[in-house]
């Protein structure tokens, strides 16, 4: 059978080298071209202490792609720099498998317009790992029987955006499962700010420390308990089956597919 070949856009990232790993280790797949500004020039198999691998990292520009024309671009890159990034893949008749988060539902109608012009297919996750993906659903149950909910998202010090798309997504299947809204209430706020950001009516709270990976508490309030859902990735690992499952599946679909629980039975 024909090996899917894969691109990385920010493989010089740490989620990048991560996926470039685990390309390089999955059967089926192939490794084929490494993008980002950081690193260019640089062989990505001394990046990845793989000496036998012969990639050179590049910029990633039309020219560029379609020297490898690959079946699938992985982009774990920056808010800044993904649009930019899925629209170059899709001219190029290629399919972008897309993991960078602050992604917005405006951005998100561009890209299924780049796909639907393309006929070509992509996948936007916010976030790869199963755990996280059953968080969101089993939150998504329990908002049917508990109207009061907090959120409180974690990341490393170097994550740029606030709050995480996980959050933002648990806040949006939370809002599309509820049957009645929380009550409304005044606060007096000593510092603005004090009680998070609102998305749906849901406050949630962004934690940034050096050490974390990503984890995340949906905490639900109920007359006299609480349920608190908790997921934590303690390594960037826990995101390849997620992404290795997108970059099979993609070449297989039509359409924009958001989430990965989209991919899953
Ligand atoms: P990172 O280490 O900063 O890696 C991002 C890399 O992309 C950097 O090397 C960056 O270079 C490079 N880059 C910037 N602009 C680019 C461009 N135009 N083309 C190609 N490469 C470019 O960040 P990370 O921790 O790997 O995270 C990357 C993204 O994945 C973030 O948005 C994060 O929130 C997201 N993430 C998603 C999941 C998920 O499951 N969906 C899981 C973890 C992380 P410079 O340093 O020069 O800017």
């Amino acid at each position: 059978m024909e090996k899917i070949s894969v691109a990385v856009s920010g493989a010089y990232g740490r989620m990048g080298r991560e996926v470039c790993r685990a390309v390089l280790e999955e059967e089926g797949l192939e490794l084929t071209g490494a993008f980002d500004l950081h690193g260019t020039g640089k062989s990505m198999g001394e990046v990845l202490g793989r000496p036998d691998l012969d990639i050179v990292i590049k910029k990633l520009t039309k020219e560029s792609l379609k020297e490898i024309s690959p079946a699938v671009l992985v982009d774990f890159t920056t808010p800044m720099a993904v649009m930019q990034n899925i629209e170059i893949a899709l001219q190029c008749g290629v399919r972008p498998v897309v993991g960078t988060t602050g992604i917005t539902n405006i951005d998100l109608s561009h890209i299924n317009q780049w796909v639907e012009q393309s006929e070509l297919s992509a996948i936007v996750a916010p976030n790869f790992a199963l755990g996280a993906v059953l968080m969101m659903k089993f939150a998504s149950i329990a908002a049917r029987y508990f109207p009061q909910v907090e959120i409180i998202e974690l990341h490393h010090d170097k994550k740029i955006d606030a709050p995480s798309g996980t959050a933002l997504k648990t806040a949006e299947m939370i809002a599309a499962a509820r049957s009645t809204d929380p009550p409304e209430k005044d606060e007096l706020l000593k510092l603005p700010g004090a009680r998070g950001a609102l998305q749906d009516k849901i406050h949630i709270h962004s934690i940034r420390l050096s050490g974390l990976v990503a984890h995340q508490e949906v905490i639900f309030g109920g007359q006299g308990q609480t349920l608190t859902i908790r997921h934590d990735s303690l390594d960037r690992s826990s995101f390849m089956p997620g992404v290795i499952l997108a970059i099979k599946s993609v070449p297989k679909l039509k359409g924009l597919v958001y989430g990965l629980e989209n991919l899953i039975p």
